[in-house]
């Protein structure tokens, strides 16, 4: 764990920046350059090696933000991914990860690894016992995700973290629903931090990016065989990257507070059947959320009552956006298994406990109130619509 210098925003603003030392402009300068000197040079720079000019710079604020040494920037969160994945397993390596997991970092693992000869085990859930009984001798990884997409299932993440080390275990985290202002999980033990850096990092749902934070031996690691998968990020979208996280903190800040406020107002809604917000004390691991969670996220799912038409409801929303993607400053819904978790079988989804009524509800940052009206309108319409059908 690394300690910064300074606070949340400051890191958010400040650190990581390329300096204008030519026209001392106020934000850094972007370099595009594919091709860069290699006589008589500390670094041999090329875009595919993470280490122009800006991707060096920025790795230093995503470093920060997760409270550690080193950092390398991808084309997207599934780059992040299969390169860590592929970093630390080999032919007759095992994987241990948690059933709840966002269903494109599953689909990578059942249908890639067989090709590789990597062996995996999906949990039974995602306690420290479900983790402990799927360790086997040839475990070398374990991978959890927290707060989970789409049913914000909380994981121990210091009890992970023993257990791993107690088995001379490596341990990596998929961060993207908390972000790094709401959660640090290497200050909590873990080996190395993943983000979909397309989600809060980005913020304004126009970026496609991944990250992994980490201690330097760990990504000289990654580096070697991520730079074989070419899977860096363009420079141009790395310095948009740089602008959006100047907010990230004063962004998600906003996105905690209103989404506890939807989550407390769809829970007292009579045509709300269930709500999963790890900031409701009526979640099952409210109190761990609170002990290793600085906010609770901007992310939740509800299900309505029985009979009210998830599809139905969302395509009466006027404000509040049907859309693949989550964490814009935009409010966003989806149903899962129709995007997010759609290649996953339904007997998958079911064990999980992904019903088709499920919907995800990514919290912008707009007024509280014009939320809670778009909401209102959107059921009674889906009420009146089944009323006519009936
Ligand atoms: N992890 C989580 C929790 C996600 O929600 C997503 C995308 O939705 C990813 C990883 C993959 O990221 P990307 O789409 O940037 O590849």
């Amino acid at each position: 764990m690394t300690k910064n210098k300074y606070g949340l925003n400051t890191v958010c603003t400040h650190v990581g920046e390329v300096k204008d030392t030519q026209f001392k402009g106020a934000v850094s300068p972007i370099y595009m350059a594919t091709s860069y000197e290699f006589n008589d040079v500390d670094v041999k720079r090329y875009p595919r090696y993470f280490n122009t000019p800006n991707q060096e710079f920025l790795a230093k604020k995503l470093a920060a933000l997760e409270h550690t040494e080193s950092a390398l920037i991808f084309g997207s969160g599934m780059a992040a991914i299969s390169a860590m994945f592929l970093t630390f397993l080999k032919a007759g390596d095992h994987l241990v990860v948690q059933n709840t997991l966002y269903g494109g970092a599953s689909n990578f693992i059942r249908e890639e690894f067989p090709k590789f000869g990597i062996e995996y085990t999906f949990t039974d859930g995602y306690s420290i016992s479900d983790f402990e009984a799927a360790i086997q001798p040839n475990t070398k990884l374990i991978h959890i995700e927290t707060p989970s997409n789409p049913l914000l299932t909380i994981t121990d993440i210091e009890g992970v973290a023993r257990l791993a080390q107690g088995n001379g275990i490596l341990t990596t985290i998929d961060n993207t629903f908390a972000s790094p202002v709401n959660q640090n999980p290497i200050v909590l033990g873990i080996d190395i931090v993943m983000h979909s850096a397309t989600k809060y990092l980005g913020g304004h749902s126009d970026i496609l990016a991944g990250a992994l934070m980490g201690s330097e031996k760990h990504m000289a690691e990654i580096w070697h065989v991520a730079k074989n998968f070419g899977g860096n990020l363009s420079d141009m979208t790395v310095w948009m990257l740089e602008r959006s996280i100047k907010t990230l903190g004063l962004r998600v800040k906003a996105q905690n507070k209103n989404a506890k406020r939807l989550a407390k107002f769809l829970m007292k809604h009579p045509d709300v059947k269930k709500v999963n917000y790890p900031g409701l004390k009526s979640h099952p691991d409210y109190e761990l959320a609170k002990k290793q969670m600085k906010g609770f996220g901007g992310m939740l799912s509800f299900e309505l009552q029985d009979g009210l038409d998830a599809k139905l409801f969302q395509k009466e929303l006027k404000l509040i956006k049907s859309s693949m993607s989550l964490a814009g400053v935009e409010s966003t819904v989806l149903s899962p298994h129709l995007t997010s978790h759609a290649l996953l079988s339904q007997e998958e989804r079911d064990k999980v406990g992904i019903s088709d009524q499920l919907i995800r509800f990514s919290v912008g940052i707009e007024s509280k109130k014009d939320l809670i009206t778009d909401i209102e309108q959107a059921i009674q319409k889906t009420k009146e619509r089944i009323r006519v059908q009936l």
